[in-house]
């Protein structure tokens, strides 16, 4: 303690000083002590002693000012518990005053010194003693006569003299640094940053090294490591005459580090400083276990470490870090895994608006898929399509997208719609194909017939015109812009390998296609979780083939109509199987309405009169026939399965057909056959006699024996409800918690996106629960679906399958509810597996 004050220490090799206690930067620095490096000496003020100070009660100040070297100038920093949260800026050159500024004059001259004297002032009388920072507009000239002007100012203005007493000057920067952290400004900053409401800051005291003066004086900051990418390579800045962090204020009198093309450097100008610097920096590396970027001073030659922070880094430089520290066994592969937020990996697996461009920002929406692309803008899928086939990239623009638009969102680079939230259609289907997509734009006018995208502040850009994307953001630019590519590198494939090692929950894949199920096993996915097979009948060639099917009389009709599809769809799943190797593949059966398949416009029913030979005024009434007034609460999912019961039965054979054939040439497959929107257990009891029918009748006719799984999705809640009685019937249970969250909210989520921020700024939601799983009422669904499930059918396997499954919060409460694995789209594959793995770790 210094004197008898306990609130404030001076840092020693051995003082008692924590991060939860002083903060992150007092620790750090204490390492540094202790590692011996040259840090000018420095006292710590507790979390609990600024508290204090906050509320006037001052700790032995003049104690403190005691620590210093005598006539020693001091500098005041903050320490908050983590650096990220942030702090009131530093405070330089306290106990500067005019004795010794008359000393500071002749050690590196007057302008110099009223320079140091004038800023000080200027500080001081804005933030200690509250003055209008409009008085010093008048303070003309510099040097000597700013500095008396100054304190002229502040003088009439106080009635004072400027205080003198270094420490009245340290007591007044420690009071108004303290109650900074205390404002509702710096208070919601840091609760943005994650902080806690009640997050503490220390302040530490230290003793200034001077950057100017006489021989080679100057401050810098030096890191071992690009920041972008992550290469070692020495970087940073390095000013002579300067203080605090001038060298990184883009002086053109800075000097690079290490020899660089575009300059001179303090290698030339100082070798033996930079060479110490060096040394001292790969210390820290390895003893503070991370790469660090070192602020330092050179006071007449001689080398001071002020303080070391971790570097600032892109994710693709964090992967880098990480995997070289644990590979040069500086820390273990674990901390390795802690070091990487999960989240920040969609950078690296997308295409990226390079970060160091200028953005001409023309809108911004919902960010519903990463990744960015440009392209010129089209308004139909049928456009897209024409683009591509020109090689053209294009920008698919709708107001949402329905099934009807997929062949056009596989054409465009990327999609964006007027409406939706993030489980809309563009948004899951964005996601599973990796395509950018903005959704829920709401100040952006979108001209469908004009075909015209016009800004709030009137830009029009018509079709044709070329925009960027940026699906991570949420943000639409003009233009084209400069991109990253995705960085799929040897130490993101490490990483992940890591993770599948540490992790004790299963991930798997939402796939649909080929592609989908290439990208989950080339993210090592566990098989695939959710294949939608709706997407299928909108193929070229089986558009027709399903509408004639809907269109049928009798079901004779229909299933003479559907083994046209049949062979369709083998393989279609025989290519799946074929990827997927052996790996479990969880297909659902049908689950839209079927009127999603009918052409919405005049000319599209009539190209479907042709093809079906009947008048057009037919066609229109049965699609009027068709249509119902809430689709999604409809005749969809089971409900089809029960009352058209001829396409199960040839989807299951299709499937059945497709594991003989996948079977015998490859990996022996396990089919898991999942039914949609279930809510009763007699729906389950149908569908399976239907499909053990046809499992039988397959044998038989193929001469061959296998097995398949037979599971539910529980996204109603009556089937969460009802799981007791379902999962007899069950081989496993699959948590669908994007229609699971729809109807336990009574919330569309096609149309949510209209309000939804809304609802999150007046604090309705905390979160977006179509993002956010929420844990208080969808979970309690999970919680007792799962529970009831697993008593009545033990060993039965839980999976949830809805998009939150690649988020690392609903992770870990499936994590905690004991389920076997979560699946999500493939691109958020390695998320949910580092997600996964830090939550065993
Ligand atoms: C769900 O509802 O959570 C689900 C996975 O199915 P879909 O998004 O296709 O309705
Ligand atoms: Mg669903």
């Amino acid at each position: 303690a210094v004197q008898n004050d306990p609130n404030t220490t001076l840092v020693t090799q051995t003082a008692p000083i924590a991060n939860a206690t002083h903060g992150g930067r007092a620790k750090c620095l204490q390492r540094l002590v202790r590692l011996d490096l040259p840090v000018p000496r420095t006292v710590a003020i507790s979390f609990s002693a600024v508290q204090k100070i906050a509320k006037g009660e001052m700790p032995d100040v003049a104690g403190i000012v005691a620590q210093m070297p005598s006539g020693a100038l001091m500098c005041v920093r903050p320490s908050s518990e983590d650096p990220d949260w942030g702090g009131p800026g530093a405070v330089l050159n306290i106990g500067i005053n005019n004795k010794r500024f008359q000393e500071l004059c002749t050690v590196i001259g007057e302008d110099a010194a009223a320079a140091l004297y004038t800023r000080f002032v200027h500080g001081y009388a804005i933030n200690v003693a509250r003055l209008d920072p409009d008085m010093f507009d008048e303070v003309s000239g510099q040097g000597r006569a700013a500095l008396e002007e100054s304190l002229r100012a502040y003088e009439a203005e106080t009635e004072e003299e400027f205080p003198q007493d270094p420490t009245v000057q340290l007591a007044g920067v420690l009071r108004s640094m303290a109650r900074a952290w205390d404002g509702t400004s710096a208070r919601l900053l840091r609760q943005a940053k994650g902080a806690p409401a009640d997050a503490g800051l220390g302040l530490v005291v230290q003793q200034m090294a001077f950057g100017v003066g006489v021989g080679q004086c100057g401050s810098g900051v030096l890191q071992l490591v690009d920041s972008d990418t992550g290469l070692r390579q020495v970087t940073g800045r390095y000013l002579s005459q300067s203080q605090g962090r001038d060298a990184m204020q883009g002086d053109s009198a800075s000097l690079y580090l290490g020899r660089d093309p575009r300059g001179p450097s303090l290698e030339e100008l100082a070798p033996e400083a930079y060479a110490k610097l060096l040394e001292h920096a790969a210390l820290m590396r390895t003893r503070l276990r991370a790469e660090m970027q070192v602020e330092f001073v050179i006071e007449g030659g001689e080398l001071h470490i002020l303080d070391g922070m971790r570097v600032a880094r892109s994710s693709r430089a964090a992967v880098r870090i990480a995997v070289a520290l644990a590979d040069e066994g500086i820390i273990p592969r674990e901390e390795a895994l802690m070091r990487v937020e999960p989240r920040t990996l969609t950078e690296l697996l997308h295409r990226q608006i390079d970060p160091r461009v200028r953005r001409d920002v023309i809108g911004r929406g919902i960010a519903a898929s990463p990744g960015a692309a440009t392209g010129k803008i089209v308004f139909s899928a049928n456009d897209a399509q024409a683009y591509a086939a020109r090689n053209e990239p294009c920008v698919l623009i709708r107001r949402e997208t329905s099934p009807e638009d997929i062949r056009g969102m596989h054409a465009a680079k990327a999609v964006l719609t007027e409406r939706g939230g993030v489980t809309s259609h563009a948004a899951v289907i964005g996601r599973g194909l990796g395509l950018p997509c903005v959704v829920g734009v709401s100040n952006m006018k979108f001209n469908l017939v004009q075909k015209q995208l016009v800004t709030k502040d009137g830009r029009v850009f018509n079709e044709g015109d070329e925009i960027t994307v940026d699906g991570s953001s949420g943000q639409i630019l003009a233009g084209a812009a400069q991109m990253q590519e995705a960085a799929l590198d040897e130490n993101f494939n490490r990483l992940m390998s890591w993770a599948e090692d540490a992790a004790d929950i299963g991930v798997r894949a939402n796939a649909d296609t080929p592609a989908d199920a290439q990208t989950a096993r080339n993210f090592n996915a566990h098989g695939i979780g959710l294949c939608r097979t709706e997407h299928m009948f909108f193929e070229a060639g089986r558009l027709t083939v399903m509408r004639e099917m809907i269109f049928a009389e009798t079901g004779e009709d229909r299933r003479a109509v559907l083994e046209r599809l049949l062979p369709m769809q083998r393989d279609d799943f025989k290519e799946l199987f074929r990827i997927m190797q052996g790996q479990p593949v969880c297909i659902r059966l049908f689950d839209p309405p079927l009127h999603e398949f009918l052409p919405m416009h005049r000319a599209g029913q009539r190209e479907l009169a042709e093809a079906l030979n009947l008048p057009l005024s037919d066609v229109t009434r049965r699609i009027e026939a068709m249509s119902e007034y809430n689709p999604m609460l409809g005749l969809r999912g089971v409900r089809l399965g029960v009352t058209v019961p001829e396409i199960y039965e040839m989807q299951a054979r299709a499937i059945f057909e497709a594991t003989v054939e996948a079977s015998r040439s490859g990996e022996p497959v396990v089919p898991e056959i999942m039914i949609p929107l279930v809510s009763a257990r007699r729906e389950v009891e149908l569908v399976k006699t239907a499909i053990d029918a046809v499992a039988s009748a397959v044998r038989t006719e193929q001469d061959a024996s296998f097995e398949y799984r037979l599971g539910i999705m529980v996204e109603t809640p009556r089937a969460a409800l009802r799981a007791g009685e379902i999962a007899p019937h069950c081989a496993f249970l699959s948590f669908g918690t994007n229609d699971l969250t729809q109807m336990t909210y009574g919330l569309s989520r096609d149309d949510a996106g209209r309000f939804m921020s809304d609802y999150v700024q007046q604090g309705v939601f905390s979160e977006d629960p179509f993002h956010m799983l929420d844990t208080e009422g969808v979970g309690e669904l999970l919680k007792l679906g799962s529970e009831r499930g697993r008593a009545a059918q033990p060993g039965i396997t839980i999976s949830l399958c809805g998009e939150h499954g690649g988020n690392p919060e609903s992770i870990a409460f499936c994590r905690d509810a004991g389920f076997d694995y979560v699946s999500c789209s493939p691109f958020r594959v390695p998320v949910a597996r580092l997600a996964a793995a830090q939550l065993a770790i």
